[in-house]
């Protein structure tokens, strides 16, 4: 029950701020503390609070710096910050705002009025990551869209190429899906796309792996650190899963039932090929594979 509580991170110094926001607190969230501005950023790495109260003045590295930093970083960004200081005059309270806090309690604060500010911006966080989650997120399928691909591919290309990883895509068409409309109607062939599309996500196993709904009947899977071996053998995984849904389509000129071609390339990310050149390699035998027959999975290395 305690894990579904939103976590607070409180930053201070001083051991007595500390206790006086944590006993006001405590019963609505989860609290983390860190008594430095070093300690803050691991506790943000480790804990990923969903709001922090941060003092300004500390030894070593103070408020302002800790918020820089935080916002420099894209997976911190967004985290709520509210200072919480006894430098109340309006040129402080500027420069905190400028960096990027949503709030400013001036020390002695009222108890009644730090609750109802940190309930404010706690329930504005909980909205902003509804709202990021369901911009990212296809609603007929349910599974990552277009956006949450593009975002994603671009943050594993990067991480391949720091790490010299290899990395691998898989593209993937729906066969005869235009017929399969025809046949059975919209309405099927919305509930077709979703079967698939849980059937595929399904299919992976590694944490990392990804697969989105790029648009139409289009898929794309992402697998990083997968060689492509690998990928072939990860592409025909996703390909037998599908014919094995053995959904029903009489007009398709290739099974009686749906199934899907998929196109692989794998690169292993330096400075003169882009993740682009990959989707257009993994889409180039993507259509070997249509032209081929379909239900089948098609691959290379670039
Ligand atoms: P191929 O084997 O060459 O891929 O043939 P195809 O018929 O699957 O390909 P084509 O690109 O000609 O047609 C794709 C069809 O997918 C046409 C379109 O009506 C259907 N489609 C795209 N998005 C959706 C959707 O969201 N819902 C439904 N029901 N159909 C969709
Ligand atoms: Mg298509
Ligand atoms: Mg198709």
């Amino acid at each position: 029950m305690n894990e579904d509580k939103p976590k607070i991170l409180i930053v201070d110094d001083e051991g007595f701020n500390i206790n006086l926001l944590n006993a006001l607190l405590k019963t609505d969230y989860k609290i983390m503390v860190a008594a430095s501005g070093e300690q803050a950023l691991k506790g943000v790495a480790t804990g990923k609070p969903d709001l922090i109260l941060l003092d300004i003045m500390m030894p070593g590295m103070d408020g302002y710096e800790v918020l820089r930093r935080l916002k420099a970083d894209a997976a911190t960004q967004t985290i709520p910050v509210i200072f919480v200081t006894a430098m109340g005059d309006a040129a402080d309270e500027t420069r905190g705002f400028d960096l990027g806090a949503v709030d400013y309690i001036t020390k002695p604060f009222n108890r009644s009025v730090v609750k109802a500010r940190v309930r404010t911006h706690m329930h504005l966080k909980r909205k902003n990551d509804l709202l990021e989650k369901m911009a990212s997120i296809d609603a007929l399928t349910e599974i990552p869209n277009r956006r949450a691909f593009d975002e994603m591919r671009e943050r594993e290309w990067k991480r391949s190429r720091r790490a010299g990883l290899t990395i691998s895509i898989a593209m993937l068409d729906v066969d005869m899906f235009k017929h399969y409309n025809d046949s059975y109607g919209h309405g099927a062939g919305d509930e077709c796309l979703a079967r698939v599309a849980r059937a595929l996500s399904n299919c992976l196993r590694r944490p990392a792996d990804f697969v989105a709904r790029c648009g139409g009947e289009e898929f794309a899977v992402i697998l990083p650190e997968t060689d492509n071996t690998g990928a072939m053998h990860v592409g025909e995984l996703l390909r037998t899963a599908i014919a094995g849904l053995e959904i029903p389509h009489t007009h398709s000129r290739v099974a009686p039932h749906v199934t899907i071609s998929v196109g692989i390339a794998t690169a292993v990310p330096m400075s003169a090929t882009t993740a682009e050149m990959l989707i257009e390699a993994a889409d180039k035998m993507l259509y070997e594979a249509k032209k081929s027959g379909r239900n089948n999975v098609k691959g290379t290395q670039i």
